[in-house]
């Protein structure tokens, strides 16, 4: 079947869903075509979540830009997605007069680059403002717009908006080839489509396409026939720490100059997350590498030396979207084939910069002349799911009073009912794997790293989605978990 759109994008990892969701307020059919079965299943759901605050970019560069602009814009973003996102504030730890030298080096990048209340602080403010920052450190860079987020709630909920506005996703749709009509992207306004995207789902056709693909930026750009270049994966490892009782603030080193080093940060839901390694390995590889976990250890015992490195429960990797031979992003207009834009190269800070690149590319979307008319019934507020372990006690029980198997729990680590997947599969657009209601609402997620849970929520997808539990995946489309009844029994 061929659908056609006035804007397609492809990919649909945070950036993707940021522009959705930025663009779905505009009177145009838009459509987002995903590779995999889910969103954020490229480098969206595999970092550390943190919303930096723009301070490491070099001033000037495109990076430095969205990434101050997109701190800035989560506060927004958050009430009106409705998504959990803390601004703690973040220290960069400095141990001596060098890195006193590099923290002020930083602070002028900051200033440049429009980043609000950055300070030089010495011990005494450091341990006040963080008890648990490494007695040694003399000195940081105290910022107070740093703050996380869950990176995959984020996605979600942008697209949920999206979609709720009238955006269509498609899911488990590589874009294989691209054909582009002649005089592609002129401004005649006729409404012909100019690009066609073949997938094994169907073809989609559109005027207007945007390139998100993250690792994939450099093959949809190619097969297009735009600009060419190469996708750089830089690995990172990251661990998860167990709950502490209080969620740390986000713990700097000086950087080094390809990474901004080993980061101890809390997250949205009180885990300890150090991140990340960064080394460029091959394209794909996400597997976790025992040297990399032991400089993540050592390094974040430097920042915390109290930290109770047993307490890992995940390890896990992912690969930056790098464009070779640049540190920056590329955001605008393909100088090669109008009509196609490209937001590339979208490696770290993706998750900070999101809101921003999306604020960007609806520029240079206008810029380049494409008509952008505010619809009259569009809502930017999504409604955040019922989180049965976060909800006051009275709310509790109106949600089991409503429906008994809200308290029926299935993940006991994350304390998940029934229900709550239930909701997870049944959200547009809604889960259709094990990680996907892991990523939704957290069944899965917790110390067990769902030893208890998984085959119980085999049975939920199986049943919701009207299939058998064999063909339930565990992730993207084919990592079946379920081989057949065992002794004849289901
Ligand atoms: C270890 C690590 C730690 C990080 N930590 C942070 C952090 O703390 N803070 C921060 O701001 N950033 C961080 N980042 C960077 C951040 O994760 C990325 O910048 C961001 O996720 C990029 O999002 P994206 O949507 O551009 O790419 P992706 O999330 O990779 O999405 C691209 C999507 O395009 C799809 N796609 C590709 N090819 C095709 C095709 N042919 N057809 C259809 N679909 C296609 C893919 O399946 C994928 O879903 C980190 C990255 C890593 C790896």
């Amino acid at each position: 079947m061929t659908e056609t759109f006035d804007i397609a994008i492809v990919g649909a990892g945070i950036t993707g869903c940021a522009i959705a969701r930025q663009l779905a307020r505009y009177d145009l059919s838009i459509c987002v075509v995903e590779a995999a079965n889910d969103i954020a299943l490229g480098a969206s759901k595999a970092n550390g979540g943190l919303v930096h605050a723009g301070y490491d970019p070099a001033p000037g560069t495109v990076k430095a830009q969205v990434n101050a602009r997109g701190c800035e814009l989560y506060g927004t973003w958050a009430q009106e997605l409705g998504f959990l996102f803390c601004r703690t504030g973040s220290m960069v730890l400095g141990f001596s007069d060098q890195d006193r030298a590099q923290l002020e080096q930083l602070q002028g990048n900051g200033l440049a680059n429009g980043v609000p209340e950055l300070a030089i602080i010495g011990a005494e403010r450091i341990h006040e403002l963080e008890p648990r920052a490494s007695a040694q450190a003399t000195c940081a860079l105290w910022c107070p717009s740093t703050g996380y987020v869950d990176p995959f709630e984020v996605a979600i909920a942008a697209m949920e908006n999206a979609v709720a506005n009238g955006v269509t996703f498609v899911r488990s749709a590589p874009v294989e080839t691209i054909e582009v009509a002649p005089g592609a992207g002129d401004r005649s306004g006729d409404g012909t489509a100019r690009f066609t995207l073949v997938t094994p789902a169907g073809d989609v056709r559109c005027r207007y396409l945007i390139n998100a693909a993250g690792n994939g930026a450099a093959d949809i750009s190619h097969m297009a026939g735009a600009e060419e270049f190469q996708m750089v994966w830089r690995q990172g490892n990251i661990v998860v720490l167990d709950k502490e009782p209080r969620a740390l603030m986000p713990l700097y080193p000086v950087p080094t100059p390809v990474s901004k080093g080993v980061i101890v940060t809390g997250t949205v839901h009180g885990n300890t997350v150090i991140t990340a390694t960064a080394a460029v390995r091959e394209a794909g590889d996400t597997q976790t590498y025992a040297g990399d976990v032991d400089a993540l250890l050592s390094g974040a015992r430097k920042l915390v030396p109290d930290l109770d490195t047993r307490r890992v429960v995940r390890a896990f990797a992912g690969g930056r979207p790098v464009i070779k031979g640049t540190n920056d992003f590329f955001i605008g207009q393909s100088a090669v084939v109008p009509g196609l834009f490209q937001a590339a190269g979208i490696q770290s800070p993706g998750v900070a910069s999101a809101p921003a690149i999306a604020e960007r590319m609806e520029q240079v979307l206008r810029e380049a002349g494409v008509v952008l008319c505010q619809r009259g019934d569009w809502n930017p507020v999504r409604r955040a799911p019922d989180d049965f372990d976060r909800a006051p006690l009275a709310r509790k029980e109106e949600l089991i009073e409503s429906d008994p198997t809200w308290g029926q729990i299935v993940c006991r680590c994350e304390t998940v009912p029934e229900a709550e997947i239930v909701a997870a599969i049944r959200r547009r657009p809604g889960a259709v794997s094990v990680e996907g209601v892991k990523r939704r609402c957290r069944a899965g997620m917790g110390r067990c790293q769902s030893g208890f849970c998984q085959s119980r929520v085999v049975r939920i997808l199986a049943r919701e989605l009207g299939c058998d539990p064999s063909e339930v995946p565990l992730e993207d489309d084919g990592s079946w978990l379920v081989e057949g009844p065992l002794k004849g029994v289901r």
